[in-house]
Formats: structure tokens, C-alpha cells, sequence
């Protein structure tokens, strides 16, 4: 599965050029495989469910740009719905009539989104969800859980697991997740354990939560967990957000929401509506989504929002995501988790292998651990995963030509491109891999 038309350059070489101009050689830190060490592919095409590197080497993808690329990679529906947008022009700074279609489409899928504003990163979701909040409550204390990842604005940027897990020390207590984040700016961010309905007052302007936390490995919602957020909210009059960039369109038609029947009064969206562009969006009661400007006094712009490109990319993949596209989804998601698990479980690597509908985790137990390993319900316990182990598997996998996030705190994002095949081959050579960890004869 190589690809003579491949540039004559190593990763290597491409990493080396990359550090000199742009920090750590990425755009985005979990990309430089600091976690799982070794250098990262440098990918030069992909198709369906697989990418090539710059080297000519093929992979059999579960990154999918963390889960942008539901329909995998160059669909050609997706692709030739933003090929003929581009003939028409790529950016006007006056609204378009697509930017309604797929308004009207997330309404349609979604029906606490009562109304929608489209922005270009699910980082610009959460943000200005968090301000839209406090604008409207007049309030300022916003709660967030510990492993949840919203992004990378400011006050959210507390506990945030991700590739933030690995910087971060703050072990559930309120600090920033970051340098550079003045301890002013996340003074009014709550941080509390994930999967504990927390008894708030009426300094709440929000609570912001992942309604399947799939950013510190994957975790479920513990029974309740999400009714009683509702339950709280309502009592408090606090804004219950829920922060679907990854579940939105990907659990269901109608998100985690639909699935587990609790009702957000606002919602945020990202990765799967841009069909891999840059779409992010949030939405949900009318008269909160009034309050911003310009008919309220809750401010946000943006030059490429509703960009035509990102808007004719997402109403493409929207349109693939039917009934039966869930159900293929969530076969191969279930085939995927049952397969791993077997797979570590004949090696005899402890390890759990957590689905939630169409995703899937992989949780490598700490060293030492006897008997049956169970899945993490909170941070604390996501993070006693094995990340040394994780990053050997991650490496037995690679080389055998099968690409994980490179960092233990990713899910994997099976999508419609990944046939039983595939989805077999994958399950096969994480057996070999989950032995060779085993055996400890991988570096
Ligand atoms: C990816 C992600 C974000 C941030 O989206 P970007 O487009 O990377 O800014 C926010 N929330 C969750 C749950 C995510 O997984």
C-alpha cells in the first residue's frame, strides 16, 4: 500500500524543516507524538479510511481528524460539494444561503437548537457559549468537569484532559491549565468530578459539560448524571451546555442529547457539521440565542463564519448521515470494541475497551493491576491509564501500519469508511500489538 507519487522527503527530514519554523513542528500540540514519542507521518492524501505519508506508507486511520471526517477522508459527495463551492467564490462577508440550509438542517436534527450561530472552530462554540451564558444570567461562575475538554479559550482551560492532560498537574482543583492564563481568568471556573451531580446556587451562570466525555479516553455517564445536571440547572436557573464537538452527529442523528433524552439549553458543535473544514457552531433556546448581537448585547463576529466552503463541506456530510449510516456506524464501532477487547484479553494486557454507541476507547490498566480492569468514570481514575504502555501499543500498532492518536487520553473514531474489513485487519494487528506489549518487546 504504497504511493509512488509520494514526495522524496522523510518524515524526519519534513519534522526537522517543521521545528525550525513553527513551534514543536505542529499546529496543534498532541500532533508532534510528544506523548507516545518518535516522530509524527506527515501526511500527504487520504481516502476512505486510510492516510498516506509523505514516505509512501499507508495507515489505516482511526484518528479521522479526531472524528471530523465521519464519512472518511475525500468523500466524494463532500469533496465535490466544496470543489463547486469554490468555483463560486470563497469568502464574501455577506450571508449566504447555505449558512440556512444548514441551519436549518442542525434544527432539524436538533430540536433544542431553536436557533444556531455557525463560527469557525469548536473552541469559538464553547467560548462564546460560555459569554451568552453569563451575558444572559448576569452571572459570572461557570462549572466544568475534570477531563472535560472544551477547548481552548481561557476560563475553559482548567483540568481539560486531552493533549492538555499531560501539562496539566492541577488534579481537579482550579487552575489554569496553561501558561499564560491569568488565575483572574478562571476564578469564576468551577472545576468538579466528572459523573457527580454537583448541588449549585444561584452564582451559577453555567454548567458546561462533554454528555460522553470522550477526551480522557472515553467516559460513559454514569446513570443520572445528565438528568440531574438538567434537574440542577433548572432549580438554580443556571444554562445547561452541552458541548457535542464530538458527539453531535456521531451518536445519533440527534447527538447525546437524543440518545440519552436529557434537553441542553444550549449546544455546542464542531468537527463532524464542517465535513472536515472549519465549521464550529452553537445553538439552542431562542431567547437565549437573541441575546447576542445584533439583536442583543451579547457580543461575537467572525470574517469566515458561515465561510461557503466549510457550510457546502457540512450539509454534504450531514446529508450521508441517515438512519442507516448510524447503524453501519455503530456495527462497526461495536465490532471494533468487541475485537479489542478480545484482543488485549488473549495477550493478557489488562486493558478495558469502553463503546459509547459509536465510539470507542481503549483504557491500558496501570502496571500491577490484578483481576478484571474496570472503566474510569472520572478524571482521577481515567488518569491512572498506562500511558507508557499506551505509547507502546500505539507504536507496535503504527508500525504494523494502523494509526491511533498518538496520546492515551484520544477515543477512536470508526466511521463509515471503515468496512468489517477493516475494522478485522485493525482488530489483528492490535492482537500482535497488545502481545508484543505483553511480552515487552516493544520500546
Ligand atoms: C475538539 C473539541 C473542542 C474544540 O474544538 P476545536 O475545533 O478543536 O476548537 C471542544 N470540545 C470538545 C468536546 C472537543 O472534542
Amino acid at each position: 500500500m504504497t504511493d509512488p507519487s509520494a514526495p522524496a522527503l522523510t518524515n524526519a527530514e519534513l519534522f526537522d524543516r517543521a521545528r525550525a519554523v513553527i513551534p514543536g513542528g505542529v499546529n496543534s500540540p498532541v500532533r508532534a507524538f510528544n506523548s507516545v514519542g518518535g516522530t509524527p507521518y506527515f501526511v500527504t492524501r487520504a481516502a476512505g479510511a486510510h492516510v498516506w505519508d509523505v514516505e509512501g506508507r499507508g495507515y489505516v486511520d482511526m484518528v479521522q481528524s479526531y472524528g471530523a471526517v465521519i464519512a472518511g477522508h475525500g468523500h466524494p459527495l463532500v469533496v465535490d460539494a466544496i470543489r463547486r463551492a469554490a468555483g463560486e467564490g470563497t469568502s464574501y462577508g455577506a450571508p449566504t444561503h447555505r449558512e440556512v440550509l444548514l441551519a436549518e438542517a442542525i434544527r432539524a436534527r436538533m430540536p433544542s437548537v431553536e436557533k444556531v450561530r455557525l463560527v469557525s472552530s469548536g473552541t469559538e462554540a464553547t467560548m462564546t457559549a460560555i459569554r451568552l451564558a453569563r451575558g444572559a444570567t448576569g452571572r459570572d461562575r461557570i462549572v466544568k468537569f475534570a477531563g472535560n475538554y472544551h477547548g481552548h479559550s481561557d476560563a475553559l482551560l482548567a483540568a481539560s484532559g486531552s493533549a492538555v492532560a499531560h501539562l496539566d498537574h492541577s488534579d481537579g482543583a482550579t487552575l489554569p491549565g496553561s501558561a499564560g492564563v491569568p488565575a483572574a481568568a478562571v476564578a469564576d471556573t468551577v472545576v468538579l468530578p466528572y459523573n457527580q451531580v454537583p448541588v449549585l446556587d444561584e452564582t451559577v451562570a453555567a454548567v458546561i459539560v462533554e454528555p460522553v466525555a470522550a477526551n480522557m479516553g472515553l467516559v460513559a455517564p454514569a446513570p443520572g448524571f445528565l438528568q440531574g445536571l438538567r434537574d440542577e440547572c433548572t432549580r438554580v436557573g443556571a444554562v445547561l451546555i452541552f458541548d457535542e464537538v464530538i458527539t453531535g452527529f456521531r451518536l445519533g442523528i440527534g447527538g447525546a442529547q437524543q440518545v440519552f433524552g436529557v434537553t441542553p439549553d444550549l449546544t455546542c458543535l464542531g468537527k463532524v457539521i464542517g465535513g472536515g473544514l472549519n465549521v464550529g457552531a452553537f445553538g439552542g433556546r431562542s431567547d437565549l440565542m437573541d441575546q447576542l448581537a445584533p439583536l442583543g448585547p451579547v457580543y461575537q463576529a467572525g470574517t469566515l463564519s458561515g465561510n461557503p466552503l466549510a457550510t457546502a463541506a457540512g450539509l454534504a456530510a450531514l446529508s450521508l448521515l441517515d438512519q442507516d449510516a448510524y447503524q453501519r456506524l455503530e456495527r462497526a464501532a461495536a465490532r471494533l470494541a468487541a475485537g479489542l477487547q478480545d484482543a488485549f484479553d488473549s495477550a493478557e494486557v489488562s486493558a478495558r475497551v469502553p463503546r459509547v454507541g459509536t465510539l470507542v476507547g481503549i483504557f491500558i490498566a496501570p502496571p500491577g493491576t490484578e483481576g478484571p480492569v474496570e472503566a474510569p468514570l472520572d478524571y482521577e481514575g481515567a488518569r491512572m491509564t498506562d500511558e507508557d504502555g499506551y505509547g507502546r501499543f500505539f507504536h507496535a500498532m503504527i508500525d504494523a501500519g494502523v494509526a491511533l492518536a498518538p496520546g492515551a487520553y484520544e477515543v477512536l473514531f470508526p466511521g463509515l469508511a471503515h468496512t468489517h474489513d477493516i475494522v478485522d485487519h485493525v482488530v489483528t494487528v492490535a492482537y500482535r500489538s497488545a502481545l508484543a506489549l505483553a511480552r515487552k518487546d516493544v520500546p
